[in-house]
């Protein structure tokens, strides 16, 4: 079986113009029994003692395994960071490029409400970045997961109840990365990105330079499947993404026509669970939404994700100190004071939250007096700053969207440098 699958590898490597994903050649060697909703299949996970509320945005705890043999494979923090926000634009659907979206396709892309937070209390309790790096003796690794083992030159693996592990490292070839899928032995379970195709800045590698790569292959640990259900003509199971033949790759002409297409739209290619360039990649789908929640509910694969308080500082001993007293769990519906300064401001404009577990995943919107959108983003810590010096003075509105009520606050904005 090793000398098949290294036959594998060796040939996508050489053969191919890079191998998007290696999910599906992983899950054949591990297949698992893929949990579905309304408890299908056999749960040996513990479940955290609730069930999803109606659209609640899921906050997924994530710790980054840096593995790096050279200089150029211990990426950079902000490196890291830049995936962590892209991966929250594209499931949020806060992505720039969703206007490439197709006019056919717009009406059943989905805003996830799903997003990632880096983990700031360690398995032991302490502060962590949530970012760990470790040297490692092997130049590259097969997608066999010895980088999930510190005894085959790679790191263990935190508690994959309450993090979502991600191995960056040098893979093998042209691979980029592959996912286990639900239900699989938790030692394993997690994603691996080769270092050169993670985030959107730093050392990454056009064509896959936007953070798809991570994207695609958390839609597997998700439960997602390949448009064309890795067979030919084959399915997904997800009802509104059309049949296609095959993958994709580089970036087709809309529409692009296969022969199993059902309508003149032919393929999904600009679908995140296909294989097109980053750039080609902006959508997943209202059923490709409802399939990755689904694994949030009371007795299924992700359920206990809904427990995880690790993203909350102030349960961490030797961290900064807590700005509130410590909580049970990540409350999204925490109140929630907001400071903006300096108002009036002239160049940057700092949002200071009261409480960092109660402000991570919630969306900022700035809006001029018009109220037109001047720009989005998720927050992803307590304290986030605005660069907004070229705009025109007058006044703006930010509005914190996520709370029973949104927040809003008045800013001004004069012209001028302030010190
Ligand atoms: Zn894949």
């Amino acid at each position: 079986m090793k000398i098949t699958f290294t036959f594998f590898l060796l040939f996508f490597a050489f053969c191919a113009k890079a191998q998007r994903c290696a999910t599906s050649e992983y899950s054949r060697l591990h297949p698992v029994t893929l949990m579905r909703p309304s408890g299908a299949g056999v749960s040996s996970t513990k479940t955290a003692g609730r069930d999803t509320l109606n659209n609640e945005v899921i906050i997924i705890p994530v710790v980054i395994h840096i593995l790096y043999n050279t200089n150029d494979q211990n990426i950079s923090d902000k490196q890291v960071l830049s995936q962590i926000t892209s991966l929250n634009n594209d499931y949020r659907r806060l992505n720039t490029d969703t206007v490439n979206t197709p006019a056919p396709f717009k009406s059943i892309a989905a805003d996830t409400r799903i997003v990632f937070c880096l983990a700031k209390v360690d398995p032991e309790g302490n502060y962590t970045t949530g970012i760990i790096r470790k040297y490692t003796h092997e130049s590259n690794f097969l997608s066999d997961d010895a980088m999930k083992f510190s005894s085959s030159g790679g790191d263990d693996g935190w508690d994959a109840s309450r993090y979502l592990n991600i191995w960056v490292c040098n893979l093998f070839g042209r691979t980029l990365g592959y996912s286990t899928l639900p239900g699989c032995p938790a030692e394993r379970d997690g994603i691996v990105i080769k270092y050169n195709a993670f985030g959107t800045t730093g050392l990454i590698t056009a064509p896959y330079n936007k953070g798809r790569t991570t994207t695609h292959e958390i839609g597997h640990w998700l439960g997602l499947r390949h448009l064309w259900g890795d067979a030919n003509c084959g399915d997904d199971g997800i009802a509104d993404t059309p049949p296609q033949e095959t993958s994709n790759s580089y970036c087709p002409v809309f529409p692009h026509l296969s022969s199993c297409s059902i309508n003149s739209y032919g393929d999904m290619f600009m679908d995140y669970m296909d294989f097109t360039d980053d750039a080609c990649m902006n959508m997943f789908t209202q059923g490709q939404k409802s399939e990755m929640r689904s694994l949030f509910a009371l007795g299924n694969a992700r359920n206990s994700f809904l427990n995880s308080s690790v993203c909350d500082s102030s349960n961490a001993q030797g961290g900064p100190l807590p700005s509130t007293p410590p909580k049970d769990s990540i409350t999204i519906s925490a109140p929630l004071t907001i400071t903006t300064y300096p108002n009036p401001f002239y160049s940057d404009l700092t949002v200071a939250a009261s409480d960092e577990s109660a402000v991570i995943g919630k969306v900022l919107k700035l809006y001029n007096i018009t109220g037109k959108l001047i720009t989005s983003r998720i927050l992803q810590s307590q304290k986030t700053v605005l660069h907004i010096g070229e705009l025109p003075s007058g006044i703006y509105f930010i509005k914190i969207e996520g709370n029973k009520s949104p927040l809003v606050y008045k800013l001004i904005k004069q012209s001028g440098v302030s010190r």
